[in-house]
């Protein structure tokens, strides 16, 4: 007899573009019943040590993994590193690098937005002050906070989505590099919510091909925000690339009640599971 258990591998903290920190979102999951979970924000493994602390004695099992923004041709893709070691030196000294791409970009993003006759510098301080390595999420929630727009989804759609006038490119490094970090790592690479990417099917395939010439292992085939359909490509991919599957909510903030923590997040039967190979 088998048990289902409950998994969720794409979760973000305040050391990221989250709101909770790493032991409160540990919690919550405890919480919810989740029995295993990922912490993987976008380009740290700061949260990692606070989060694993927190998980000790909860029968929570806690998987070290981190979100790296990547460039495939000109389309920025997310690689999600499960199971890495998080002291590995050459992930370090590569997430040292992102963390300063990142803050380049938040100061020219804030520049543009200066040139729109906003208060640039205001908007910069206000993000740097905020926990967490910026994002655009934090750029758009000090845009809301400052009263420049109603919501944060106003800030992507006027000034911070591709192809609107704040958007800046982060100068990404490519994809095969990427899951050469993670694999160095000791970690399996999944390639992050592939529906997500504005790519014909064809492209999307030529995506899989490369990620798997790379060395990529898996295929995150349940993403919240996914729907349905979404799901059956996604395993329909996984299978046909030879990839297993990772399953995760992608969960931000409690406030966004339709996308819970843990809601995943059943990997279609044809799909080998990542975690097998952990004996989960
Ligand atoms: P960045 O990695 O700095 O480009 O920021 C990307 C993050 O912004 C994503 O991980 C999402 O959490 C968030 N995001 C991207 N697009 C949108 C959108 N249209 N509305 C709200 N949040 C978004
Ligand atoms: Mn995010
Ligand atoms: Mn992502
Ligand atoms: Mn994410």
């Amino acid at each position: 007899m088998t048990c289902a258990l409950s998994i969720d591998l794409h979760t973000h903290s305040n050391h990221s573009d989250g709101t909770l920190t790493p032991a409160a979102l540990v919690q919550r999951a405890v919480a919810a019943g989740v029995q295993v979970l990922a912490l993987t924000d976008h380009d740290t493994v700061s949260g990692l040590q606070e989060a694993r602390h927190e998980s000790l004695g909860t029968g929570l099992d806690l998987v070290p993994g981190v979100e790296i923004s990547a460039l495939w041709r000109a389309q920025s893709i997310h690689i999600l590193g499960l199971w890495i070691d998080p002291a590995a030196p050459e992930l370090r000294r590569q997430l040292a690098a992102q963390e300063e791409r990142r803050r380049q970009r938040m100061r020219k993003m804030c520049a543009r937005l200066t040139h729109l006759a906003l208060p640039g510098d205001e908007l910069l301080a206000a993000v740097e002050a905020m926990p967490g390595l910026p994002t655009r999420t934090h750029l758009a929630a000090a845009l809301c906070a400052g009263g420049h727009v109603r919501e944060p989804q106003e800030a992507f759609r006027r000034y911070l989505r591709k192809g609107k006038p704040a958007h800046v490119a982060a100068g990404w490094p490519p994809l095969d590099e990427v899951v050469g970090w993670i694999g160095a790592a000791g970690g399996i690479a999944s390639l992050a919510h592939p529906a997500r990417y504005a790519l014909s099917a064809g492209a999307r395939r030529q995506l899989l091909a490369d990620f798997v010439a790379a060395g990529g292992r898996a295929l995150e085939v349940v993403s919240g925000g996914g729907g349905a359909s979404h799901v059956d490509a996604s395993a329909m991919l996984a299978v046909r690339f030879g990839l297993v599957g990772s399953v995760g909510s992608d969960f931000h903030d409690p406030r966004q009640i339709w996308n819970p923590l843990g809601r995943s997040l059943k990997l279609p039967d044809c799909v080998v599971p990542v975690w097998r190979a952990f004996g989960l």
